[in-house]
């Protein structure tokens, strides 16, 4: 048990890495509402988009128009990170004021090239420029790794190279690195050992751990990494996106759960329950299907919001 109980970050993901795996489009009015109402639950971390070509991610395309569209205020104050693969990606970022990115690879070869089309040495080799060209500009950089508990081409990943490719982000100017379970089949132990080992190379506090529900064990390994003194974590509201190697399975983990479980041992997220519903119930109108969050679900009874996503704000 950490000896302090401290503040818990939890990063939004869910208008990015929700979102571009959903398999309908959202309308960008409606993204930029979205990712006010969670602003306005309290998430001062907020994954808005990615910079990445439309033809690959179409879910995406807009991401230049959504981060224009919202409040001056809101990119003074809040952190609004957005994905960049690359030079291209960080110009058009940089041509609508992104004042944070992050830079994303997996520790899978076959992943990476599958994903991303580049082995691990030359996706790092792309950011090169990019982590250069934003220390000049002084924009913050946050990295992302995949398969960071498993992969599902490969199967079991290496703890090794987890640690080779967080040095090089690292050395990139990455002010955080979020450890992504990509598949869901991380689980209490494995993160146990993993965070052990992260944490004897890195502060704690440069790291973020990504997890996926798939196999239900997400809040699980949330509470095993927190009992090594993790306190980030990246959720999505409601559970947004589903598995994209799972037809059918859960991916991020809910938001809601982890809000639940830190409320519940009295640790302050600074995000509030019933301005966080709201949010999720907006966007989930828009899907037109129900939050697969256990909490989600309970709090909208609880609150007695409906659950089906008619009478949504905003909509
Ligand atoms: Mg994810």
């Amino acid at each position: 048990m950490n000896p302090n109980k401290m503040n818990i970050r939890i990063v939004e993901v869910g208008a990015r890495d929700g979102l571009q795996n959903e398999k309908k489009v959202i309308a960008s009015a409606d993204k930029i509402q979205f990712i006010k109402l969670l602003i306005e639950a309290g998430l001062s971390t907020v994954e808005v988009g990615s910079f990445v070509r439309a033809d690959k991610i179409p879910q995406m395309k807009d991401t230049a128009q959504v981060y224009a569209g919202l409040p001056d205020e809101f990119k003074k104050k809040y952190s609004l990170p957005c994905l960049v693969p690359n030079m291209k990606g960080f110009d058009s970022a940089m041509s609508v004021g992104v004042r944070e990115i992050a830079l994303f690879t997996s520790i899978s070869e076959s992943f990476n090239e599958k994903n991303i089309g580049a082995s691990i040495e030359e996706s790092l080799e792309r950011f090169r420029p990019v982590a250069l060209a934003a220390m000049k500009k002084e924009i913050k950089i946050r990295g992302y790794i995949s398969t960071a508990f498993g992969c599902p081409y490969e199967g079991e990943t290496s703890l090794d190279t987890l640690k080779k490719v967080a040095n090089r982000l690292f050395d990139y100017g990455v002010y955080e690195i979020s450890f992504g379970d990509t598949i869901g089949v991380a689980h209490p132990e494995q993160v146990k050992t993993v965070v052990q080992e992260l944490k004897r190379h890195f502060d704690l506090y440069q790291l973020t751990m990504h997890f996926h529900d798939t196999y239900g064990l997400a809040m699980a390994n949330i509470y095993a990494a927190y009992e090594e003194g993790i306190l980030s974590f990246d959720a999505s509201a409601g559970g947004l996106g589903g598995c994209p190697f799972a037809q059918g399975a859960t991916g991020n983990v809910a938001t809601e759960d982890v809000l639940h479980l830190f409320m519940k041992m009295g640790l302050s997220t600074g995000v509030d329950m019933q301005k966080l519903l709201l949010a999720s119930q907006f966007i989930f109108g828009k899907l037109k299907r129900t939050s697969p969050s256990k909490a989600h679900q309970a709090y909208a009874n609880k609150y007695s919001l409906k659950a089906k996503g008619q009478a949504c704000p905003g909509s």
